[in-house]
C-alpha cells in the first residue's frame, strides 16, 4: 500500500481511469481505500459517460422473476438464509406445472426473463435441468432463461457423471439462455472458505465460466460484499474477474450486492457500509473496464442508494424483482415497482429504459406522458421463504391472481 501525503496524488490515476486508461490492482486499492468519495464517483461516472457516448443520458431497468425450485441443499453456505438440509422437514420442491404457472404470470406482466435458482438437491442432475427448460421453453419461447451459475453447473455435472463442458452443452440446448453468475461469492480462497467452505474454489468458478463463455454462453458476474473481508480481497474479487474477461469477453455485467444479516449462520458479523458499496461500484466501472455493464441493487441497499449508483458508475438498476425469495430471506426488505423504479430513475437525472436480458433497449421512457400505469408489475419477497408452512399447504400468493 502506498501512503498518500494528500488527495492530489490519487488524481493522476483518477484522471487515467476517467479517460478509460487501464488501473493496476495495486492502484485500485488505493483508490478504493483512499480516494474522495466524490472524486471516485466522479471518475467512475466520465468512465460510464464514455463507455456510453451517445446514450449515456439512459439507465436500464428489466423485469424479471426469481423461480425458486427447492430450498434442498447439500451445500450449507453460511451466509445463506434460503437453503434447508436435505433430509429437515423443511425441504421443499417446486413441480413443474407451479414453475409453469409462474412463467405465466412473468410473461403476463410484462417480465422477460426468469432466473430459475434454487439450491444443490442432492439428486438434481443435468437430466432435472434439462427436462425443466425444455418445458419451459416449449411453453414460452419468449422468456429468457437467465439462470444458475459455475456453482450448479459444478453440481448437476457431479451428479450426473460428466464434466462441466457437456453439462452447459445440455443445459443450454435444451433451453438455458445465459447463466446469471450465481455462486461467486467472494473468489479468493480465504474469504471463500470462511462463508462458503463447501462450494467449489474460486478458480473453479471462474474456470467453468470461462468454459461456458467458450461455448456462447455468456453470463453475469456478483460479489457479495460485507461478510468480513478486507479491502484487497475485494479488489483480488475483481482482478479475478477481469483476468478471465480479458480472455473470453463473456461476462455482461458485474453486480456487487451486500450481504444481509438475518438468519443466517454469519449472523452478527458486519454489513458493508453504504459508503463501501458506493465505492465498490465506482471502483469497478473504473477497474474492470472490460465489462461492459455494472449494476446498481436497490434491493439490498435501498432505493435511494440506487438512485446514487447511477451517479458512481451503474448504467443498470437492475429488475422489478416479481418474486424473490433468497436475499430477502436474509433480511433485504425493500420493494419497489415498475412505475416506481422508472420514476427513481427519472429523479436521478436519467431516462429509463426497460431492456432486455442482453442489455437492448426494449421501450425508452422519454415521455413520462407515456409511462406505464400497470400497477400489478411489483415486487415479492419472500412470499415462500419466510411462510414455508403456507407455502408447502399451497396458499402462496399468486401474483397475478391475488389482484
Ligand atoms: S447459497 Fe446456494 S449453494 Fe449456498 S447454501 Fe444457499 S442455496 Fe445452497
Amino acid at each position: 500500500m502506498t501512503a498518500y501525503a494528500s488527495d492530489g496524488d490519487l488524481q493522476p490515476v483518477l484522471d487515467r481511469a476517467a479517460a478509460g486508461g487501464r488501473i493496476t490492482p495495486e492502484e485500485a486499492l488505493d483508490l478504493y481505500r483512499f480516494a474522495p468519495l466524490h472524486a471516485l464517483g466522479a471518475a467512475a461516472d466520465s468512465a460510464r459517460r464514455r463507455r456510453y457516448a451517445g446514450t449515456e443520458h439512459i439507465a436500464t431497468y428489466i423485469i424479471e422473476r426469481n423461480i425458486n425450485y427447492t430450498n434442498s441443499c447439500v451445500t450449507a453456505c453460511k451466509f445463506c438464509a434460503f437453503y434447508a438440509s436435505p433430509k429437515s422437514d423443511k425441504v421443499w420442491i417446486r413441480d413443474l406445472d407451479d414453475i409453469l404457472r409462474r412463467c405465466a404470470e412473468t410473461v403476463e406482466l410484462g417480465g422477460t426473463q426468469i432466473m430459475f435458482q434454487g439450491g444443490h438437491h442432492p439428486d438434481f442432475g443435468v437430466e432435472y435441468y434439462e427436462e425443466h427448460f425444455a418445458a419451459i421453453k416449449k411453453a414460452f419461447p419468449q422468456l429468457v432463461i437467465h439462470s444458475l451459475g459455475a456453482s450448479e453447473v459444478e453440481h448437476m455435472a457431479r451428479i450426473s457423471g460428466v464434466g462441466p463442458e457437456e453439462a452447459i452443452r445440455r443445459i443450454h440446448a435444451a433451453g438455458l439462455d445465459s447463466f446469471a453468475g450465481a455462486g461467486a461469492e467472494l473468489l479468493p480462497a480465504r474469504p471463500r472458505k470462511a462463508i462458503a467452505p463447501l462450494k467449489e474454489s474460486g478458480e473453479r468458478w471462474l474456470e467453468i465460466m470461462e468454459i461456458a463463455h467458450g461455448l456462447g454462453v455468456e453470463s453475469t458476474s456478483t460479489m457479495l460484499m460485507g461478510t468480513g473481508e478486507t479491502n484487497a480481497e475485494r479488489i483480488e474479487h475483481l482482478r479475478m474477474i477481469r483476468d478471465v474477461q480479458d480472455r473470453t469477453g463473456g461476462f455482461r455485467a458485474f453486480i456487487p450486492y451486500t450481504y444481509q444479516p438475518e438468519n443466517n449462520h454469519l449472523k452478527g458479523r458486519t454489513q458493508a457500509t453504504l459508503f463501501e458499496y458506493l465505492r465498490m461500484i465506482a471502483i469497478a466501472r473504473i477497474f474492470l473496464d472490460n465489462v461492459a455493464h455494472i449494476q446498481g441493487s436497490w434491493l439490498t441497499t435501498g432505493k435511494e442508494v440506487g438512485q446514487l449508483s447511477l451517479h458512481y458508475g451503474a448504467d443498470d438498476l437492475g429488475s422489478v424483482m416479481l418474486e424473490e425469495n433468497v436475499v430477502s430471506s436474509a433480511g433485504a426488505r425493500h420493494r419497489s415497482n415498475r412505475m416506481e423504479l422508472i420514476e427513481l430513475i427519472r429523479a436521478a437525472g436519467r431516462v429509463p429504459a426497460q431492456r432486455a436480458t442482453t442489455y437492448e433497449h426494449l421501450v425508452v421512457h422519454d415521455d413520462p406522458a407515456n409511462d406505464p400505469v400497470d400497477d400489478k408489475v411489483v415486487s415479492h419477497l419472500s412470499s415462500t421463504a419466510l411462510d414455508a408452512a403456507r407455502a408447502a399447504a399451497g396458499q402462496e400468493l399468486p401474483l397475478v391472481d391475488a389482484r
